[in-house]
């Protein structure tokens, strides 16, 4: 602009060394969906991937690539993307005909990124290390899939919970996910688990 005081900035120019751009951690799914070594399966509608910290022995999490930041953001349209991603993890699990798995969603999930957990049943890993790990798992903090479809269907948004409430079954007390045992500790619960595994 004529008469305007040059800014007293200067503009950086290409080769000049920015600081790299730091995303948050829970961004973190975003970089894995592009990473070799995390994806089985990919198409043009969704991405499945290894999940970086399994809490089982076999733990893939299921990723549309349209930007859905979590289960708040899905309108009635959308139940047909999540009956796609449940079909296209239980076809996955054809390959383990062996293998017992969950397929849900944490209702207050960490990561951003809508994603399925496809999960065994086994929790045999050394990744699943607390009562919230648990919990998240064990407790009606994990949606099944068919019931986040129904809300969706039903109501045209999927209902989760508040964050106290959430936090409140973090909380709960331990119990087995197979039968009346309530251990003491993590330590207890995860001896435990190998009675129910059948290797
Ligand atoms: P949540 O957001 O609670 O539903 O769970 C996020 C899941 O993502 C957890 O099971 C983590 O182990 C997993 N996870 C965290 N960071 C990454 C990552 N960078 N790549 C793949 N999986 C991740
Ligand atoms: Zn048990």
């Amino acid at each position: 602009m004529a008469g305007a005081t040059p800014s007293k900035r200067a503009a950086p120019d290409s080769n000049t060394l920015q600081p790299a751009k730091k995303t948050h951690w829970s961004q973190g799914l975003l970089a894995s969906m592009n990473d070799p070594n995390l994806v089985v399966e990919s198409d043009d509608r969704i991405v499945i991937i290894k999940d970086k910290y399994p809490k089982a022995r076999y733990h893939f999490l299921v990723i549309p690539k349209l930007n859905f930041p979590n289960l708040k953001s899905l309108k009635r349209e959308q139940s047909e993307l999540l009956h796609y991603m449940e079909d296209q993890s239980r076809l996955l699990a054809t390959k383990y005909p062996q293998v017992e798995f969950r397929y849900g969603y944490h209702a207050i999930p960490s990561m951003s990124q809508l994603h399925l957990h496809m999960i065994s049943q086994d929790f045999d890993s050394p990744c699943l290390k607390t009562k919230r790990h648990w919990n998240s798992f064990n407790t009606r903090y994990f949606l099944d899939s068919a019931d986040v479809i129904r809300c969706l269907e039903e109501r045209g948004m999927v209902v989760t919970m508040t964050p106290i409430a959430g936090e409140k079954l973090l909380d709960q007390p331990l119990k087995c996910h197979k039968c009346v045992y309530s251990p003491q500790n993590m330590p207890k619960l995860k001896q435990h688990l190998y009675k129910h595994i059948n290797n």
